[in-house]
């Protein structure tokens, strides 16, 4: 039997969110400050050997999904190769890729704001990308260059167009749901999904602003989303969950669905697969987790695989069983998500 990750709750350990850089070319107001970011210095950025090597290490311990984000992947030069390295990683979790070698490789995913990815779309696919998650919290140009401090939402449109002629599949689109931003936009962007046969998802808020402005009186939740979508489109829940934290709905007996991610009103914990590593190479059990294991240090130093791997297996030990955002003790993270990586 090949080695799990497996933590005191149960819970095997699949998928490995890896940020790219703390870098943005939006500053969406739930995720970045306006200015003043304190940036990860460019020396203490994994380079792509690290990644790489990382990468090989998780996938020895029966991760098998990698899927990049930040900030903004594509503002990595190296971003292509990235993908082309991690897709090669030979895995050991059982899942086969159904090639003649009865062994598995890395799924390599993306999410992203799409700024750009028109133009390397065909090297990712070439790449070895297997899937996209694009966000998109409104079709308003005016409300997208208050909400993202940028004027460029003609440039997300154009990556969502590119993303829906590659042929990549489920092509999802994230939208976190705002009160008095976007909530009156919920129908025309399940529309919107539709036409460019996309998968929309909507997210609750989460307390990763880094102004530490949350309110969760102020949160739209995803029972309310429902409640919307439901005067306009007949929702059908589709099938098991397993560790899919969106709760999924088939729209009016259709081939598209619509997603509700209810990380705060409903959290999916118990059936959490996720660890994360940032930029800067340290290791995050949990979104929420206020600890992290220090990867680059021990990578700089010297340290085996053998150690790495134990490093890891030390913070999965340690992850606690919930992220208690509903509870009174809860502490937000002191970085913002594009530090952390969403
Ligand atoms: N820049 C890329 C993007 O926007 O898709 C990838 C990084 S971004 C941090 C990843 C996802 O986290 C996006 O879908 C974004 O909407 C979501 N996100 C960021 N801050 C959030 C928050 N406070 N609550 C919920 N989702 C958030
Ligand atoms: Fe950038 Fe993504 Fe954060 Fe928006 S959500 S500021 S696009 S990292």
């Amino acid at each position: 039997m090949s080695e799990q990750l497996v933590d005191r709750f149960g819970r095997v350990h699949r998928d490995l969110r890896i940020s790219l850089t703390d870098k943005c070319n939006l500053r969406c107001t739930y995720c970045m400050p306006a200015e003043g970011v304190p940036w990860i210095a460019k020396q203490n950025l994994l380079t792509t050997d690290e990644i790489e090597r990382v990468g090989r290490v998780f996938a020895s311990l029966g991760i098998d999904e990698a899927r990049l984000t930040g900030g903004e992947p594509l503002l990595r030069p190296d971003a292509v190769d990235v993908v082309r390295r991690l897709a090669a990683l030979p895995t050991s979790s059982g899942q086969t890729d159904g090639g003649p070698t009865g062994r598995g490789r890395m799924r390599v995913s993306m999410t992203t704001n799409a700024l750009g990815l028109a133009g390397v779309m065909d090297d990712l696919v070439d790449a070895g990308l297997e899937r996209l998650n694009i966000s998109i919290d409104t079709l308003d140009p005016e409300r997208f260059h208050a909400l993202t401090r940028r004027d460029r939402l003609d440039d997300v449109l154009a990556g969502i167009r590119a993303a829906q002629r590659s042929g990549l599949r489920p092509l999802k689109l994230n939208t976190v749901a705002m009160r008095g931003v976007n909530d009156d936009e919920f129908v025309d962007l399940v529309r919107f999904a539709r036409e460019h046969d996309a998968q929309l998802r909507f997210i609750e808020q989460m307390p990763l602003d880094a102004g530490h402005v949350w309110s969760r009186a102020e949160m739209v939740d995803g029972q309310e989303i429902l409640d919307r979508l439901s005067e306009e489109f007949t929702l059908e829940p589709v099938g098991e969950r397993g560790s899919d934290p969106a709760e999924v709905f088939r729209v009016d007996g259709g081939s598209t669905t619509v997603g509700v991610i209810a990380s705060v009103s409903a959290p999916f914990c118990g059936s959490c697969d996720r660890v994360r590593i940032t930029a800067d190479g340290q290791l995050r059990n949990c979104l929420f987790a206020r600890d992290e294991s220090d990867l680059l240090g021990l990578l700089r130093s010297g340290g085996s695989d053998a150690d790495l791997a134990a490093m890891i297996r030390r913070s999965i030990g340690d992850k606690r069983e919930g992220h208690g955002i509903d509870g009174p003790n809860f502490l937000q993270p002191d970085r913002p998500m594009s530090a952390i990586g969403g």
